[in-house]
């Protein structure tokens, strides 16, 4: 194993966490480019979990600009340096590549004995305009409208 992959958390410098997720995931750029795209969504209800409320305020505040930019060849990079800019968000987006969902979602359906509700049946819901992401974490939890456009969300 490439002696880089042993120092994923050790506090290096933005550029170095940016290059590392990258490295660690060794995806081509075009799908890499989707997946960042889809945490980035992904990662705006859990932000005041991860972070203050002024740090989830500003980071909501910056992906969502970039999240509704009309051309988004280039955005995937500046997700990657907002979110590895803080801890709670570096490993939320580290561990969301890893299992295509938010990580907080599947631990919580993990520990439940008997619960029966397989991760993949989770209810999915996406504002149509392709910048915010919800995952219903109960049954009957009601489903919001996209904070930037306040329209209800989709179900996919
Ligand atoms: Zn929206």
């Amino acid at each position: 194993m490439p002696a880089i992959l042993t120092i994923l958390s050790t506090g290096l410098p933005l550029p170095t966490q940016v290059f590392n997720i990258r490295y660690k995931f060794f995806i081509s750029s075009y799908t890499m480019s989707e997946d960042i795209l889809e945490a980035a969504r992904a990662i705006r209800p859990y932000l005041p979990e991860l972070l203050t409320a002024e740090q989830a305020k500003a980071i909501d505040h910056q992906l969502t600009q970039l999240l509704t930019q009309q051309d988004q060849t280039k955005v995937d990079n500046l997700i990657l340096d907002i979110l590895c800019s803080q801890e709670p968000t570096r490993q939320w987006i580290d561990e969301f590549l890893e299992l295509k969902l938010p990580p907080t979602l599947e631990k919580s359906y993990q520990p439940i004995p008997g619960n029966l509700t397989p991760v993949s049946s989770v209810a999915k819901y996406t504002c149509p305009f392709g910048d915010y992401v919800w995952y219903q974490r109960q049954v009957g939890e009601p489903i919001p409208n996209c904070p930037t456009h306040e329209v209800p969300l989709e179900k996919v």
